[in-house]
């Protein structure tokens, strides 16, 4: 047992699902953030709970093998990594970790393991989408940088590892154009498009006072000709001042136009891996008829679409689905059709109505699916079943309920679509048992 307050030794020697340390003290259980199995450190318990206690880490004893100092001078006050005192094979382990004890743990699945792991060649600069938060420093100078962990003070950034290096110039001329003109500028929104090498760039600014476009144009343009499209948030809607409405980019050969509200995924290399892994797994064919639940802007959809018959897709925000569409026709892409509905509405509608998918996919947000569309799911009796996740525990809980009707693991891949955080997602194929 431990008390709260008190300093103890400890020896870490796992991670948790969400990213702390855990080890022992005289056999008891403690979580320590921010450190790594092979740690030896000191820690202050800050609250005991029957079972295992919360801790702080007061300071690294001896260092485990793993460890590494974080390239980013930020980490962790930024709150947007989690893992990055830890090296990268050893971030990949982890990851590999909470899939297999999800599934063990939560699925029942005794010895299913992830048959592979897909990474990107180098774990930085991924991020197509950042959004810096504008505020004041203690001088009164505007600055741009992130909310510091659990608060809303904004820690200025200078560079982000996991950005584009050019966000730092945009976040430059941006600033000093805040300065100049005494802009009260709430956030800057900047999107690239890996393809084409476009930016876009969008400045929130609450209230509807017009700011000096022109100069806020001129200063953006002098860091890239790149930037292509310009917006000004206000509390009325964006604006475009400058440039395209749109930028575009490719993903498995399919032609995006993306608004700066589309829903996009956010790391574009690693984007293409996971669907193409998806897409490996479903083992689609030309007589396949394809349901695609939960499909955003279509993505997946369109790229299974190239492979079946036809690809119906289901997807709860209108305007997901109006682009979706929009992407369809942009691709000459005829054999895909889509439903802005619910999937627990709309899944037992269309199975109901005799829809026979011969292959199902489904990608759920963190909460996971829901017993209405796993039951339709089921009934409708296709061969296989690929579960994209980004939340192995509720993807654990699915395939407990898939695989406790008619349904067996096939292949399992984790993909590190967010390195240097502690989010990880599953590609997950069942079969149906004939
Ligand atoms: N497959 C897409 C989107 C995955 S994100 C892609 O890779 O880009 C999960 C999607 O599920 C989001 O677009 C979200 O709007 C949608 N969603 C959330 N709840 C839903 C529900 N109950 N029914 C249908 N779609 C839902």
């Amino acid at each position: 047992m431990v008390e709260n307050g008190e300093k103890y030794i400890a020896e870490i020697t796992g991670i948790s699902s969400d990213g702390n340390g855990v080890g022992t003290v005289d056999g008891f259980t403690v979580f320590v953030p921010y450190t790594v199995a092979g740690d030896t450190v000191e820690i202050e318990v800050t609250k005991v709970k029957s079972h295992y206690a919360l801790s702080r880490l007061v300071r690294i004893i001896t260092p485990s093998k793993d460890r590494i100092t974080p390239e980013c001078g930020l980490y962790p006050r930024c709150g947007g990594c989690g893992l990055l005192h830890m090296n990268y094979n050893a971030q990949r382990e982890a990851k590999k970790g909470f899939i297999e004890a999800a599934l063990r743990r939560i699925g029942g699945f005794k010895e299913l393991l992830c048959d592979e792991f897909i990474s990107p060649a180098t774990p930085v600069r991924y991020r197509n989408k950042c959004i810096y938060q504008m505020g004041k420093s203690e001088n009164g100078l505007h600055i741009s940088g992130f909310f510091a962990n659990g608060s809303h003070d904004v820690v200025p950034v200078s560079d982000c590892l996991i950005s584009p290096e050019i966000n730092s110039d945009i976040n430059a001329a941006v600033t000093e154009y805040s300065n100049e003109y005494n802009i009260d500028a709430k956030s800057l929104f900047i999107r690239h498009a890996r393809a084409t090498g476009e930016i876009m760039v969008m400045l929130s600014i609450g209230g509807n006072r017009p700011p000096e476009r022109e100069e806020l144009i001129r200063k953006l343009l002098a860091v890239s000709d790149k930037i292509v499209s310009v917006y000004i948030g206000t509390n009325n809607g964006n604006r475009l001042i400058y440039g395209k409405p749109e930028i575009t980019d490719m993903l498995c050969g399919i032609r995006f136009n993306i608004s700066p509200e589309s829903f996009y995924q956010i790391n574009p290399y690693m984007t293409e891996m996971l669907y193409n892994k998806a897409l490996e797994y479903a083992e689609i064919t030309k007589n396949d008829i394809v349901l695609d639940i939960y499909c955003g802007i279509g993505t997946i959809s369109l790229a299974a679409a190239k492979r079946a018959r036809r690809v119906t897709g289901i997807e709860i925000v209108k305007q997901a689905v109006a682009d979706a569409e929009k992407n369809a026709r942009r691709n000459g892409i005829s054999n895909a059709e889509f439903f802005a509905d619910s999937a627990e509405n709309a899944v037992p509608r269309l199975i109901e109505s005799g829809m026979k998918p011969d292959v199902v996919i489904l990608d759920p947000p963190r909460r996971g699916s829901d017993e209405a569309t796993l039951r339709a799911i089921v009934t409708a009796a296709p061969k296989r079943i690929v579960y994209v996740s980004c939340n192995p525990a509720t993807l654990a809980r699915d395939a407990k309920y898939l695989a406790a009707n008619g349904y067996t693991p096939a292949r399992c891949a984790g993909a590190d679509m967010f390195p240097g955080t502690v989010h990880v997602e599953t590609v997950l194929a069942m079969m149906r048992i004939q």
